[in-house]
């Protein structure tokens, strides 16, 4: 089967071929000459890495008119990584056609730039549901002339908790509009978005329905033993340091907190969270796709719509919530036909959720072993100084909890702190020296850059 066969035309084809990508995956398949022939409702579901953006992107760019400068087709995303995602896909796949405009819009960046561009030619919206109700709010958009609804990612879509925006954004749409909707799992609340608002007889595909998980992925397991987690994810990392990975964490203070631990590293690590700005996530995903970066730490929400071409490997750092979610994220490696591993680190207690896993999804889990050099002496403990007191609102309590956030250390390593005017300092095991001044060295704090040093008598001097 070819695109050809598909119906796509020359001219797409070409662009695909400038992508390296020349045979459609099964959802490509079956959704697109759907899309192409008639202009019923379409539910597709299949599992993540298996192609669903160009699914719907392909047959929309080819019967969109790019002559019309008007907004034919509208594509609802989960986050703005994805929506960026997207919206490049069509214009990658459109390389050869007559202009077609593509524009994303999220939540999170200034929206008098988003109404501004959108005053522009602009053929195909791509947007986060919130995002596409305040501009919506404030008329910046028309969807007169709307063709095709895609709600991409629906399931994730509704864990994230837009179910009420795209209710109403459904609710304002007229009904000949085509509705497409693609999804990885189908619970409850994606069904009845379903029933309630596609016509009653989509046509609903599935792909590999009981093979959820996609099959080129490795299931292993690593039990650690309690408070040698990090030097096991040492271990897994150090045997891999030409391979790259995304490691999830359940939390962002879990996932900032590692990212700071693992500074100097041999594997170089960095973080995006919900915590972070547009441009320092933008600044760390620019890292992992130029392999600057070879870990990014994740939570699952940040991670939602990352695209990212052979990652060898997804560490469960801390189990996922439900068997779904562990798909989700497993599914970020072993894409577009590569094979990849996904490592859960668990405690021996947990080898029952383990199991769980495995009778939920059908897979099969294998132990994996690393080898861990033993646990090193803690050693005397060093003094460090730092250039900052009282003059800058830190008090003994408020300085541990900002060594604790911004360097990572664990609360209990950090003894007798002492705070005055405008220096600090405190004991440390001297396995932390190298983290701590890593991680604070040069931030700035009420205007005045950190300054850290183990010599007592300068630091009296103020001389760092
Ligand atoms: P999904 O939305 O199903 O999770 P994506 O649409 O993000 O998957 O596609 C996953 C990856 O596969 C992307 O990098 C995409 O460029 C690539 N891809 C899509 N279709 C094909 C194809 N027919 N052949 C090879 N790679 C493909
Ligand atoms: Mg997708």
């Amino acid at each position: 089967m070819t695109f050809s066969d598909l119906g796509i035309n020359e001219n797409i084809i070409r662009a695909l071929q400038g992508n390296k990508i020349s045979k459609p995956t099964d959802i490509q398949i079956q959704a697109i000459p759907h899309i192409l022939q008639n202009n019923k409702d379409l539910v597709a579901v299949a599992q993540t890495g298996t192609g669903k953006t160009a699914a719907f992107c392909l047959p929309i760019l080819q019967t969109i008119d790019p002559k019309l400068p008007k907004i034919q087709a509208l594509i609802l995303v989960p986050t703005r990584e994805l929506g960026i995602q997207v919206a490049r896909e069509f214009f990658l796949f459109s390389k050869f056609l007559p202009r077609v405009f593509a524009e994303s819009v999220y939540g999170g960046a200034p929206i008098d730039e988003q109404i501004h561009n959108l005053k522009r030619a602009t053929h195909v919206v791509v947007a986060t549901p919130g995002r596409l109700i305040d501009l919506l709010d404030r008329k910046a958009l028309n969807l007169d002339d709307l063709k095709y609804l895609v709600l991409d990612e629906a399931d994730e879509m509704i864990n994230m908790g837009f179910k009420a925006e795209i209710d109403e954004i459904l609710k304002s749409c007229k009904k000949e509009i085509t509705k497409l909707l693609f999804t990885a799992t189908m619970p409850k609340d994606v069904k009845q978005l379903i029933k309630e608002y596609l016509v009653a007889d989509t046509v609903e595909i599935r792909i590999n329905e009981e093979e959820l998980v996609n099959e080129k992925i490795e299931h292993k397991y690593l039990i650690y033993p309690k408070s040698r987690k990090l030097d096991y994810l040492k271990a897994f990392l150090n045997e891999r340091t030409a391979q790259r990975g995304i490691l999830f964490c359940r939390t962002k203070i879990a996932a900032k907190r590692l990212s700071k631990q693992l500074a100097g590293f041999v594997v170089s690590a960095d973080a995006i969270h919900g915590n972070l700005n547009q441009e320092s996530r933008e600044k760390v995903m620019r890292g992992f796709k130029k392999s600057r970066i070879n870990l990014l730490i994740a939570t699952d929400i940040a991670a939602r719509g990352i695209d990212v071409k052979d990652l060898d490997y997804i560490i469960h750092y801390h189990l996922p919530e439900k068997a779904e979610q562990y798909t989700h994220r497993s599914g970020r490696t072993a894409r577009a036909g590569n094979s990849g591993l996904a490592v859960c680190f668990i405690k021996n207690e947990e080898l029952s959720e383990i199991k769980s896993l495995e009778s939920q999804l059908n897979i099969q889990f294998r132990p994996l072993e690393v080898t861990v050099p033993p646990e090193s002496e803690p050693g005397t403990p060093i003094t460090i100084y730092m250039n900052m007191g009282y003059a800058q609102n830190f008090d003994k309590e408020s300085m541990r909890e900002f060594l604790v956030e911004e360097a990572g250390l664990d609360m209990v390593d950090v003894r007798n702190v002492v705070v005055e005017e405008s220096r600090s300092y405190f004991d440390i095991p001297p396995k932390y020296q190298e983290q701590i001044f890593l991680n604070l060295k040069g931030m700035k704090l009420e205007h005045r850059n950190v300054k850290l040093t183990l010599d007592a008598e300068n630091s009296k001097l103020n001389i760092y």
